[in-house]
């Protein structure tokens, strides 16, 4: 039991973890486990990289903070890399994924009220999570995480995910919206992977309609799809609004929101700003994160592994009982059975292996993009004897 100083948001909470180290993590007891899923997806490069220690090591002793009143060198220098690398124009730093979602929505609405519109609508789809925030739990499609928090603030309209036909209806219905929101793989959800043609369609859709195309990769970036962003397995395509967070600072608290074209242009001087977002440490960690991403070749790996872990999986649970489905892209990988398994977590610590149920029903796997190929085989083989296990028990 965690110490009743904290507040109880956690539930219950079982293994203590001390040290990390690559792809592993220690608890308490001194016991190893690999780690799939990666402090959820923010541990891309494993832990403790000597690159990242190695960077904020050396701004700890530079500079720590200094406010977004003055010019940050870091701060420049992370987001010149970021545009350049995502074809977007611009970016706002922020200390989180909600944060970096609450900037996207705030620019979505400064376009709705430059338009003169009463109340700007933003379109988010069911199955979705942006985090919790008001305005991002209002946004998210799971109506347990807005339990017990109304009023929740206006302006969004939902649809199914995957589902191009249902936001083209909305176009004719409704008036005043603004932006479409969306996971390009849905993270939370269940690692739901939409049709290739989705996003093609769904840029079509927003070019025709002037909204703006808002893609929350918060989970999804930072290479591990396979891609640095998600939306670049798409061939020329480029959303208007980004967000991405978990990976990029490897563990140092960071988020950014991305813009392009008119998007970028929303915010001026006084529209927006954060305390601690952009600071020097923050940005120190997400610039060696992207260098070590490039030099150690990993988002080609990352779809390497992914690719290699997905076909195992399939084949070590091919005709398995109660599993429905098994997809993924890249390293977000997911077995979905026909029975909530939220039991097979501790099943996997016992043999020495973190991973996460979501969604209730959807083993998730996101590993670190520094696995090797033997234990990149390890897991599959562990997690494919779990759920095997798991299904003859259910039988
Ligand atoms: C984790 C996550 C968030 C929220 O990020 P926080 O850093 O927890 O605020 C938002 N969107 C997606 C897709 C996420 O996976």
């Amino acid at each position: 039991m965690a110490t009743p100083a904290l507040m109880q948001n956690y539930g219950n909470r079982t293994l203590t973890l001390v040290r990390g180290e690559g792809n592993y993590v220690w608890d308490d007891a001194g016991r190893r486990y690999l780690d799939a899923i990666s402090g959820i997806a923010v541990c891309g490069l494993g832990h403790c990289h000597p690159a990242v220690t190695e960077a904020i090591q050396d701004q700890a002793q530079t500079l720590l903070h200094v406010s977004n009143l003055y010019n940050i060198p870091p701060q420049e220098q992370l987001a010149e890399k970021l545009v350049g690398l995502s074809g977007m124009d611009n970016v706002f730093f922020s200390n989180s994924g909600a944060e970096a979602n609450e900037a996207a929505i705030k620019l979505a609405r400064k376009l709705g009220n430059e338009r003169g519109y009463a109340c700007p609508k933003i379109i988010v789809t069911e199955g979705a999570f942006h985090g919790r925030t008001l305005a991002t739990l209002t946004a998210t499609g799971n109506a347990k995480v807005q339990q017990g928090f109304a009023p929740l603030p206006e302006g969004f309209v939902r649809v199914p995910y995957n589902d191009v036909a249902a936001i083209e209806k909305l176009a004719a219905e409704h008036s005043e919206i603004v932006a479409v929101m969306l996971e390009p793989v849905q993270g939370e959800g269940g690692i739901r992977v939409p049709d290739a043609d989705y996003l093609p369609r769904l840029r079509a859709l927003c070019d025709q309609q002037d909204w703006l195309l808002m893609l929350d990769e918060i989970q999804t970036a930072n290479g591990r799809s396979g891609k640095l962003f998600a939306y670049q397995h798409v061939d020329g395509l480029l959303p208007d609004v980004v967000t991405t967070a978990k990976g990029l600072g490897n563990g140092v608290p960071i988020g950014a929101c991305l813009a392009r074209g008119k998007a970028a242009e929303l915010f001026t001087a006084g529209s927006h700003g954060s305390t601690f977002g952009g600071n020097p440490l923050a940005c120190r960690a997400g610039s060696a994160v992207l260098e070590t991403l490039e030099r150690e070749s990993l988002i080609e790996r990352a779809a390497q592994l992914g690719v290699q872990l997905l076909d195992q999986l399939q084949s070590e649970l091919a005709n398995c009982a109660h599993v429905t489905d098994i997809r993924g892209l890249g390293l977000l990988v997911g077995i979905e059975l026909d029975r909530p398994c939220a039991e097979l977590v501790e099943q996997a610590r016992a043999r020495g292996l973190l991973i996460n149920v979501t969604a209730g029903n959807v083993v998730r796997l996101l590993p670190p993009l520094t696995l090797s190929d033997a234990e990149c085989s390890q897991l599959a083989t562990t997690v494919a004897a779990l759920v095997r296990d798991f299904a003859q028990q259910a039988a």
